[in-house]
């Protein structure tokens, strides 16, 4: 395009800008329902943002995880007492400590609030001292090259659309950080796992640690078959064992090995981003991938071989095929050959 017809063309966009940007209340909601006692609600329409769990128990409601702002879960949390006809909220549960699952836990503040015991740290990094105004500072700029990033794309396209509810999206979890926000810490931690019987049916909390972040946790509910994943790797890559994070991850394996080796049938598996998919085949996959790995390289580990051994030895195509068409090569480099370096680092100095 010509550039003067580029800057006129900019000059428009800036212009209505302001129109077009959504209004908080403008935000769509959207709710599914896999079962009959299991509600999903989130916001949007073309970007992803955390899908709130609600599953509806006899001894009240229990909440999987809130948003970025507490307006916007205000809004779910009504969604929940329409659907469900009632708003006994008895649990809320954070699947891991980051802001875009817990800024809004304070809505829900008749409930107990439930995680990791490493979620305190980590939201506390997150929310005291300097962490609010850095957030704050960190959601305002992306606001800014947002807005920056609109005046060249054009308005009727996914890219605009998806630009314009981010927009909203952020401001508005922006203001409710700078008025009354409280950050709702959980009352009751744990470290390895847990089980809350909630009359007609059981949460199983487990410890997930070493892929995402070492407050990670995986809700399973065995009588309604479902998964609640946080922020596992979806359907579309192989998943990534983070080198840095400390948690035990045979730990972590074992957890996974009880719930898919479980009497009771899964049915669905639910991750926390409401783009991002992950299929049941997928959660078994995962597992069978990272526990042949775990496994494989302990026995080479102990026969005295070497890690390039244990690169040569498994491979994507012949071993894991499923992952064939996952992403697996990313900017920071192969995960497959991460994880092998990853549970190789962990093995030879004996952490587990
Ligand atoms: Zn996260």
């Amino acid at each position: 395009m010509h550039s003067i017809i580029k800057i006129a063309a900019s000059i428009v966009l800036i212009a209505v800008l302001p129109i077009i940007v959504q209004a908080e209340s403008d935000l769509p909601l959207h709710q599914k329902k896999p079962s009959e006692k299991v509600l999903i609600v989130w916001t949007g329409d073309h970007m992803q943002t955390v899908s709130v769990v609600a599953i509806a128990t006899k001894k009240g409601i229990v909440v999987i995880d809130t948003s970025l702002s507490r307006s916007n879960d205000a809004r779910i949390k009504r969604v929940i007492e329409k659907e469900l006809g009632r708003s006994d909220f008895k649990y809320l549960i954070n699947t891991h400590y980051h802001s875009d699952h817990t800024s809004g836990n304070q809505i829900y503040s008749d409930a107990t609030i439930i995680g990791h015991k490493n979620l305190l740290e980590g939201m506390n990094q997150a929310f005291a001292g300097n962490g609010l105004s850095n957030l704050v500072d960190k959601y305002e700029a992306r606001v800014k090259s947002f807005e920056e990033a609109l005046t060249h794309v054009e308005p009727q396209s996914d890219q605009y659309k998806y630009g314009c509810e981010r927009i909203a999206y952020l401001k508005m979890a922006v203001e409710d950080y700078k008025s009354g926000f409280i950050p709702a810490y959980p009352s009751v931690l744990f470290e390895k796992n847990l089980t809350i019987d909630m009359g007609d049916m059981t949460l199983q909390l487990y410890s997930f640690g070493g892929m995402h972040t070492d407050s990670d946790i995986v809700i399973f509910v065995p009588e309604e078959g479902l998964v609640a994943v946080g922020d596992m790797a979806p359907d579309r890559m192989l998943p990534s064992i983070r080198k840095e994070l400390t948690s035990e991850f045979s730990v972590t394996l074992e957890h996974w090995g009880r719930i898919v080796e479980s009497k009771w049938d899964i049915k669905h598996t639910h991750m926390a981003h409401s783009e991002m998919h992950h299929s049941v085949e997928t959660f078994k996959e995962q597992y069978r991938y990272l526990h042949t790995l775990w496994h494989g390289l302990s026995e080479m580990h102990q026969q005295g071989l070497k890690i390039v051994d244990a690169k040569k030895k498994y491979t994507i195509e012949d071993d894991f095929p499923y992952f064939n068409d996952k992403m697996i090569e990313t900017s920071s480099g192969n995960i497959h050959e991460n994880n092998i370096e990853a549970i190789w680092e962990r093995i030879a100095n004996n952490k587990k």
